[in-house]
């Protein structure tokens, strides 16, 4: 299968992966955005990204975006870079610190200068803040930069108790809301948004996992089906989910599935025939990512003139992997991270004989 595309990790936080298995968004926020996450120092951020990227492409996501929110500093921003780059896998930056206004921070000369200097080092480069919905739109400035530097926006969206309508709706009307534009989550908005988002081509980003279990809100999968918006898949933080999308599509296709058959029993009716198939799902793990991050052309997909990201299902040890009848189904309701036998990056072996060769992988 392609290489997938995670379009939304926070790779930081990887030191903590599973620390916050029960934890609520709230509890989230106060552990990462108020008390702790300002502690997180240049080699931390290393760390963390080490960690993730490692991971990453392990379990055969050979695409992130690591949605970095706790760059405080041009140092956590070099840190954060510098491990990225060390690992053999492709990895867009979506800069960003929750510790700042998103006006402050875009608008220093600092961050210029690390764009130019930096971005080079990296498949892709993104912007990354939340819109607070305050009607004077403070977040205007960082939206100026991102245009200016010709790069993508993107933005928790749609987030229970953080993030609403009155967001998406300020980004629309002031005129930032692009076909490059990624919504994470978008879970608890109105069809107003919906159609918003739908007819300025921009894309959501769905975390099922995190959205479940932390209560961003239930995912968002029906309405953008409804409204054909292009869906991505992501992971969020490992800190309270797991890291590969095999897990990923596996909870997106069965929460989708669920709220159809509810919402039909609701109606006194039966669901015989689910709209949702296994095959959608692994697009929007591969192509979908590949689409999110203006990467159609190259990534996403096995074809011929494309990058070759690959990944080999295949486990000669596991009775699960046998017979394999249906191979989507396959990919998205049986195998797991250890079904990835083989990894490849651009024609490069990363993965062979379920083991990653090469630094950092012993
Ligand atoms: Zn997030």
């Amino acid at each position: 299968m392609p290489g997938m595309i995670d379009t939304h990790r926070h790779m930081w936080q990887s030191t903590t992966r599973g620390y916050g298995a029960d934890w609520t968004l709230t509890q989230y926020f106060v552990w990462f955005y108020l008390n702790w996450g300002k502690k997180f120092r240049p080699e931390d951020i290393h760390a963390g990204n080490l960690f993730g990227a490692v991971e990453a492409i392990d379990s055969g996501v050979t695409t992130v975006v690591d949605w970095s929110h706790g760059l405080q500093t041009i140092d956590h921003a070099d840190a954060a870079v510098d491990a990225l780059a060390s690992v053999p896998g492709r990895f867009v930056l979506a800069y960003g610190n929750i510790q700042d206004a998103p006006a402050n921070w875009t608008g220093t000369p600092e961050f210029r200068k690390f764009f130019d200097r930096r971005a080079g080092d990296l498949e892709g480069f993104q912007i990354a803040f939340d819109v607070t919905g305050d009607p004077a739109f403070p977040e205007q400035p960082a939206f100026e930069v991102a245009r200016e530097l010709d790069l993508a926006v993107t933005t928790h969206a749609g987030v229970w108790g953080a993030t609403g309508d009155d967001a998406v709706r300020l980004v629309h009307e002031n005129g930032y809301a692009e076909p490059r534009t990624v919504y994470v989550h978008a879970s608890t908005l109105s069809e107003d948004s919906y159609a918003r988002i739908a007819a300025t081509g921009g894309s959501v980003s769905v975390s099922t996992e995190s959205e479940q279990s932390a209560g961003q809100g239930y995912l968002a999968t029906a309405a953008l089906r409804a409204h054909g918006i292009p869906v991505s898949l992501s992971i969020d933080s490992c800190v309270l989910s797991s890291g590969d999308l095999f897990t990923a599509m596996r909870t997106t296709l069965g929460a989708d599935r669920a709220y159809e058959h509810l919402r039909a029993h609701a109606r006194g009716e039966t669901v015989t025939h689910a709209s949702l198939h296994a095959d959608q799902v692994v697009e929007w793990a591969t192509r979908g990512g590949a689409r999110a991050i203006g990467r159609e052309g190259d990534l996403g997909s096995i074809e011929i003139g494309k990058k070759a990201d690959l990944v080999l299902v295949r486990n000669e040890n596991s009775p699960a992997m046998t017979p394999l009848l249906n191979p989507h189904g396959h990919v998205v309701l049986q195998a797991q991270r250890a079904e990835a036998e083989a990894v490849l990056v651009g024609g490069r072996i990363v993965k062979r004989d379920h083991r990653l060769v090469g630094g950092h992988t012993r």
